[in-house]
């Protein structure tokens, strides 16, 4: 009896001890609660913030998981390989039953076109271009990244994994990354055997270049037309697939809205578009089973910038407003080595590839006289001794020298300038000197390599660049940011992937020179054609669906009243007039260096130029035939909205990380200062209505495989 009670006793004293622990652990728990709601509120306040104007719906900060964003579990080498060895697949027959709608003919589109219809989906492809061939992809000089490791310099999958994850400032997701590394290899391949005329070494292997932020040689080209070399080789491709009737190719029609239409489960999905034919002016109609949408950045925010006068960021609002989310709106690259702005009545600024960095050195004057002179134009380049330049990116960065990332070197040229360097009549340029690699491999090695890019330049600016150091100034040229997709490259509505620069994807805060290439096919040729089987496969038993169907004729009713609502302004200002407004805007206050109070300003002016816009646009001619203007009307009209998104975005970002430089978080040496604990997520930017400010999702970046460190160019 004196045993049990005993036993009683002890029990009592355990459960006791029990409950006091578990009290204090509950205590633990509500304060560490407590701790996160305050940080979840602080940063919910920072966005109310960012956002001036009254906002009934207060941004929540919800979370995509790894499992929402289907990232294959296991190691990181295996999770593509496990990924396509249990995905689901679509029998030959059935793909004789399925539509996809593609949207762009760029890199992205054109590959995703050709080999989804080689698989055997029927597809519709629309660009908004005369021809395929004309996609701004042509444009691409530089060349394209893979792992080949021809040299023998000591790549591999990982170094160029490594080096996108790193240049990227650890703000890409990493499973994303590893799968373009891994497929990198495949694209050469693919292309090799398209017959595209890469460049070869004297005994006929694959020649190589070096471009920023690598220290091996991994860059592929064909002389300064690597992007349009490529092109041609995808339109071939493509070209066959039309030939055979499995691809419609739809030339000069624009995307003015995606359609969605619930399924049984009352989940919308994507199931065509609506969009207009440029010639005539007539709106149609287009179904497919799932919609794929490769339409490019939007870097034309800016007005001027080195992308085609007819890249937008259109189709990628159309898409926000239907629920995808926007992801790193504020995460734009300015490139180093552009032709400086020469006037206000400019329309376009040109590049001068990366790929000059290889052999050309970037220098400013050591004195500020000389640069005084340069800039009254009393003397040349050529005029100014060895030892009055300053190399600076060699004097400040000796590791990698004058092949930093394009954030770094675009910083560091600005700083130059700013501190009153700049070489030309405006100030704004540093000079890119081939004298040494004259010397060294001789004009006529200089010419085969970058003839192309030296006439251009000479074209332009009527200089020769064989004889005078060329002047570069950064510029506008690409958007890291753009709709955010899982590992699958569909957005987050249902049906929809995205894919090329139009997507988030692959390259964190900062892309590396010659991989938006590289992304555009892996998208198009690797990924897109396995991935979007897995969602296909249940769409099999979907008949295709009448265009008559009430959810066509609305979408088509609202493209319709946007239209009349635009011609019916007749108000007295330009479409380029406003833009250029925009593009000053954004430019001084969203650009190179942000700072929290120009941010906010900018949201104000642009606020402004919206209200002009709608009140005061002009539109010559008629909707119902060729209408340039309207066309580039309706492009501003989603050019404003996203440049109020960056601004945001750049607002809630308190770090500098990449491209997206904000003054207040700088190291002493003025570089850019990381607050991983804060801000090591996707920023998801979710459509709340017009005139209503929209919802922030993060989406956290764990690093499993890579350790995040500050970069480091110098050592
Ligand atoms: C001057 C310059 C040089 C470059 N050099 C290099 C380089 O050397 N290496 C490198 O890796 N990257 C380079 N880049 C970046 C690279 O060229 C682009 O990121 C890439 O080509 C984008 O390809 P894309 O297929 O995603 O889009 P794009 O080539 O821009 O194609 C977009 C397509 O979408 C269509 N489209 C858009 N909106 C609509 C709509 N609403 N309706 C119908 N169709 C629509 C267009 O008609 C077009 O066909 C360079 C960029 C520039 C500006």
């Amino acid at each position: 009896m004196a045993k049990k009670q005993e036993i009683v006793e002890a029990a009592k004293k355990v459960a006791t001890k029990a409950a006091k622990a578990a009290k204090e652990v509950a205590e633990v728990a509500v304060e560490k609660a407590a701790e996160v709601a305050k940080e979840v509120v602080q940063e919910a306040a920072k966005v109310v913030e960012a956002a001036p104007k009254a906002n009934s719906q207060k941004p929540t900060a919800k979370v995509i998981t790894p499992k929402m964003a289907k990232i294959p579990e296991g190691p990181l080498e295996k999770k593509w390989t496990n990924y396509k060895d249990h995905q689901k697949l679509v029998n030959p027959a059935n793909k004789r039953k399925l539509d996809v709608i593609v949207v762009g003919t760029g890199l992205a589109g054109a590959s995703a076109a050709a080999s989804l219809a080689e698989m055997g989906f029927n597809v519709l492809n629309f660009c908004i271009q005369d021809s395929p061939r004309r996609a701004h992809s042509i444009a691409a000089q530089g060349g394209i990244n893979a792992a080949k490791n021809y040299q023998n310099d000591g790549d591999s999958v990982y170094r160029l994994f490594y080096d996108t994850i790193k240049g990227g400032d650890y703000r890409a997701r990493e499973a994303n990354v590893y799968r373009l590394a891994e497929v990198s290899n495949n694209i050469i391949d693919q292309c090799v055997a398209q017959g595209v005329p890469f460049a070869r070494e004297y005994g006929g292997l694959l020649d190589n270049r070096s471009f920023g932020g690598a220290q091996v040689s991994r860059t592929f080209y064909a002389k300064g037309q690597t992007g349009q070399q490529l092109l041609l080789g995808a339109y071939s491709a493509l070209s066959r697939q039309i030939g055979k009737g499995k691809v419609k190719m739809y030339t000069r029609y624009e995307m003015l809205d995606i359609v969605m239409i619930k399924d049984e489960q009352g989940e919308p999905r994507a199931r065509g578009i609506i969009a207009r034919n440029l010639v005539t002016g007539r709106i149609e109609r287009f179904f497919a089973h799932a919609v794929v949408i490769g339409s490019g950045g939007y870097g034309n925010t800016f007005f001027l910038s080195t992308n085609a006068m007819a890249s937008n960021g259109s189709a990628a609002m159309q898409m926000y407003r239907h629920g995808a989310y926007f992801a790193n709106p504020c995460y734009a690259q300015i490139h180093p080595t552009c032709i400086p702005k020469h006037g206000d009545f400019q329309s376009k600024l040109t590049l001068m590839s990366e790929s000059l960095r290889n052999d050309g050195r970037i220098w400013v004057p050591k004195k500020l006289e000389d640069a005084k002179k340069l800039q009254a134009g009393q003397i040349k380049g050529r005029d100014i001794p060895e030892e009055d330049r300053d190399y600076y990116l060699e004097r400040r960065y000796p590791a990698f020298g004058n092949l930093v990332p394009r954030d770094v070197a675009s910083r560091a040229a600005k700083e130059r300038c700013d501190a009153g360097y700049g070489v030309n009549n405006t100030g704004l340029a540093v000079f890119l000197d081939f004298s040494d690699a004259i010397k060294r491999l001789g004009k006529d090695v200089v010419a085969q390599k970058y003839g192309n890019l030296f006439q251009m330049y000479e074209k332009i600016v009527d200089e020769n660049p064989y004889e005078n150091p060329m002047m570069i100034f950064p510029a506008i040229h690409y958007t890291m940011g753009g709709i955010w997709v899982d590992y699958e490259l569909q957005t987050s509505v249902k049906g929809l992937f995205c894919i090329g620069e139009a997507n988030f994807s692959d390259h964190g805060a900062n892309r590396l020179g010659a991989s938006a290439l590289m992304q555009g096919l892996a998208d198009g040729y690797f990924v897109l054609p396995y991935t979007i089987q897995n969602y296909l496969a249940d769409q099999i038993g979907v008949p295709r669906m009448s265009t008559d169907r009430p959810e066509f004729a609305e979408a088509e009713k609202a493209v319709q009243a946007k239209i009349e609502k635009l011609m019916a302004i007749q108000g007295k200002e330009s479409v380029d007039t406003i833009h250029k407004r925009l593009g000053l805007v954004m430019w001084d206050f969203v650009g190179m260096g942000r700072t929290a109070e120009s941010l906010k300003e900018a949201i104000k002016k642009i606020d402004e130029i919206k209200k002009d816009f709608w009140t005061n646009v002009y539109i010559p001619g008629k909707a119902d035939s060729l209408n340039n203007e309207l066309e580039k009307a309706l492009r501003l009209a989603d050019f404003i909205e996203i440049g109020r998104l960056m601004a945001i975005d750049a607002l809630n970002r308190e770090e500098s990380c990449g491209g997206h430089f904000r003054e207040e978080y700088q190291t002493e040496e003025g570089e850019a200062l990381r607050q991983d604990d804060k801000f090591s997520y996707v920023a998801c930017w979710k459509y709340q209505g017009e005139d209503k400010e929209p919802e922030l999702i993060k989406e956290p970046l764990d690093y499993e495989f890579t350790e995040r460190k500050t970069r480091n160019y110098k050592s």
